[in-house]
């Protein structure tokens, strides 16, 4: 890794406005997962440090929501200016921990940053309501206020991007954060925090805590003070925060994990399919919520579309992220690995064939080869499951009937994706897929611009676009009397 401004490496918390340690100095080592090499160490804080977080951001939210909307619009703004110009260092930095290819690394900052240029903007416009009272003398206003102290727990597959998702709406309507990044990617997460220190963030308003996932967790969910969490991760742990969130009635929002199809009709664009389907399936090396996971292919047009895509699967360049002309980095690790190994095994056994991959990529380590399994059964995992990694599974259909039951087959209801050129299927199948995102002849949805989110066991809430502020906002009615 080469960066200019080396003040952005922090192996620190940054808590109240300040770089400290756990308070028995206990450490978590991150490694790259391209070289398996050790880059750096944070601390292992848990339910003490994560107490001592909690307050300073309390303590701090009468000073940032005093402030008026133009105010921390301004400093927001700033934040946003400052990322965008340490963008090469900050994807030097993610590609390091993340290992994705340095071109999504610098893509992601950029989508990252977005939120926060999209809602030092928006910050401005939290409007309330007049409603008009039956009894004459009388008038009701409705306002929206900042629910409190937000809580922030992260993923490690978008280092940058899920939390600035969620910081910036969080921050722009005056409610304090606590953060916890995973634990195989916080660097990212530490440089943020620097780049809002110079933006002028008050101490206290951003905090960013690292170490024990349970302790942590634990006390972010059971703190009275507290008022939001929002998590973005595995439904098992989802559902886990969930319930630990009851004890104090806390507002949530979900961000879970997805198992989009992705249904190619037989009136569709061939060669559109196949590089929506490269975009979806591939980026991040399959590692994204978002991935076409299952793709429901016409029996028409299946031939045509495996070949193709075969031929394209087949160019991938898979290395070192740090290499610019690579396309598709390591899994994060090795049970990452042994899931990815296991489903297509599975697959296998079950009935299908491979047509491209299907093994370990020569590089060892945490590689695996881009890979398409052509035929596969209902009884395959990968049917059910999310596999997370560069891995397509293909399936033949004959009907829009039967397609969109098997798309709908599952208990998530994240992403889904469909190619058709007939006006009249491209609505009826839209509104018949059980998903929080559907995207039509595009297998790249993602932008601050758009409301994010699941539903059924993907999750709960939205992020980004103007209804991404609701999360993080109460709303008050004041009857007015007497008038
Ligand atoms: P994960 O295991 O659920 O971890 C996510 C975060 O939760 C990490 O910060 C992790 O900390 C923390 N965590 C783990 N156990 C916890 C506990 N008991 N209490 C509180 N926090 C806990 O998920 P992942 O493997 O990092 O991410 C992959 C999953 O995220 C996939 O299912 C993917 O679909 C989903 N995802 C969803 C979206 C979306 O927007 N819907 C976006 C991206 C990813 P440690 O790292 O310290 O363990």
């Amino acid at each position: 890794m080469e960066i200019k401004n080396t003040d952005l490496f922090k192996e620190q918390c940054y808590i109240n406005g300040e770089w400290v340690n756990s308070n028995n100095n206990e450490i978590i080592k991150v490694n790259n997962p391209a070289t398996l090499e050790i880059i750096g160490k944070v601390p292992k804080c848990g339910a003490e440090e994560t107490k001592v977080a909690i307050e300073a951001a309390n303590t701090s939210w009468n000073n940032w929501k005093g402030k008026s909307a133009k105010d921390r619009s301004i400093i927001l703004r700033k934040w946003f200016d400052l990322i965008m110009s340490n963008q090469e260092d900050l994807a030097q930095i993610m590609t390091i921990e993340q290992g994705k290819p340095i071109n999504e690394s610098r893509g992601e900052i950029a989508y990252g940053a977005s939120f926060v240029e999209l809602y030092a903007e928006e910050s401005k416009r939290v409007y309330g309501d007049i409603i008009p009272d039956p009894l004459l003398d009388r008038r009701i206003v409705v306002i929206k206020q900042p629910i409190g102290v937000v809580a922030a727990i992260t993923p490690w597959n978008f280092p940058s991007s899920m939390i600035t998702r969620k910081c910036a709406p969080a921050l722009a309507v005056g409610c304090p954060v606590v953060i916890k990044p995973a634990s195989q990617t916080p660097f990212s997460a530490l440089a943020l925090a620097v780049l809002a220190e110079e933006a002028g963030i008050p101490k206290g308003v951003l905090n960013i805590i690292t170490g024990n996932a349970n302790e942590i967790g634990q006390e972010l969910s059971v703190s009275p003070i507290v008022r939001k969490l929002s998590f973005t991760g595995s439904t098992k742990i989802g559902k886990i925060l969930l319930s630990q969130c009851a004890s104090t009635v806390k507002k949530v929002s979900m961000e879970l994990g997805g198992h989009a199809p992705f249904i190619v009709f037989e009136d569709a664009n061939v060669d559109d399919a196949v590089l929506g389907a490269m975009q979806s399936k591939f980026r991040n090396s399959g590692q994204t919520c978002v991935c076409a996971n299952r793709l429901f292919i016409h029996e028409k047009i299946y031939d045509e579309f495996l070949k193709k895509f075969t031929v394209a699967v087949s160019k991938i360049k898979v290395g070192n992220g740090l290499e610019e002309d690579v396309v598709s980095g390591p899994l994060i690790d090795a049970y990452s690995l042994e899931k990815v190994k296991e489903h297509v095994k599975d697959a296998v056994n079950t009935g299908a064939k491979i047509a491209v991959g299907g093994d370990m990529h020569e590089l060892g380590g945490n590689f695996y080869k881009p890979t398409i399994i052509s035929n596969v059964t209902t009884k395959a995992k990968i049917t059910y499951e999310e596999t997370f990694g560069p891995v397509a599974p293909l399936y033949k259909f004959k009907t829009e009937e039967e397609v969109i039951k098997m798309a709908n087959n599952t208990p998530y209801g994240l992403a889904s994706y469909f190619y058709s050129r007939d006006i009249g299927r491209i609505w009826r199948v839209s509104e018949a897929l059980e998903y929080g995102m559907v995207g039509v002849n595009t297998g790249l949805t993602s932008k601050a611009e758009i409301p994010f989110g699941g539903i059924k066991e993907s999750g709960l809430g939205r992020e980004g676009s103007r209804y991404g502020l609701d999360d993080f906002l109460e709303i008050k009615y004041i009857n007015m009397a007497g008038i």
